[in-house]
């Protein structure tokens, strides 16, 4: 695949990113019911979650969707120990089934905090979908219920996901080369 940064390695292109996509949609639509409230957590995941809202409806489902902007404050490509809501949604979730779609499961303390803020409104059930999952970097005992890619303590970049705002719009998910 053309890459035109040659200052960062293709972890995952373009077209691997999509056929995945399509096989977790039709498990998604297999379990969930066909209105589900998609919440994607704003910004990472908005890439992500524009494919996987398409292939959802390719499968058949007729999901709502809103945002929420969530973000961990400290050093560049470390999260810290809080987790901030700067943007809420509109819906009401109420008795609703959510799914979270998020970009990277790392910590997992976003996923904990979007998940126990779904719970505690009244959602009658919440589940998780992230593109990619850290494992070996979680300090709070979560697991997604969908996922992507398990994916090596990497620095990513690229699909959605940024590093210090660049890199949103590249197509395809890469690591930016060291040195
Ligand atoms: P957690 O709360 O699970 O520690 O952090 C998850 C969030 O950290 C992700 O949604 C993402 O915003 C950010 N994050 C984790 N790993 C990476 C990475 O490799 N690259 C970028 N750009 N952000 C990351
Ligand atoms: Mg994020």
């Amino acid at each position: 695949m053309k890459n035109d940064f040659p200052e960062i390695d293709v972890v995952f292109d373009a077209d691997t990113i999509a056929d995945r996509i399509e096989t977790l949609a039709t498990e998604i639509a297999d379990k969930l019911p066909d209105d589900v409230l998609i919440v994607v957590v704003l910004k990472g995941s908005f890439v992500f979650a524009a494919d996987l809202l398409r292939g959802l409806d390719r499968a058949g489902m007729r999901p709502r969707v809103d945002f929420i902007t969530l973000s961990s404050y400290g050093t560049r490509t470390e999260s810290s120990g809080t987790v901030e809501l700067t943007r809420d949604i509109s819906e009401d979730v109420r008795g609703r089934s959510v799914m979270i779609v998020d970009d990277i499961l790392d910590s997992g303390r976003t996923l904990a905090f979007a998940t126990d803020l779904m719970t505690a409104r009244g959602a009658e059930s919440v589940h998780t979908c992230v593109l990619l999952d850290k494992h070996e970097k979680r300090e709070v005992s979560i697991e997604a219920d969908y996922i992507g890619f398990p994916v090596d303590d990497l620095f990513v970049v690229g699909y959605g996901i940024d590093m210090a705002h660049l890199f949103r719009s590249l197509p395809f998910i890469g690591v930016v080369r060291q040195g």
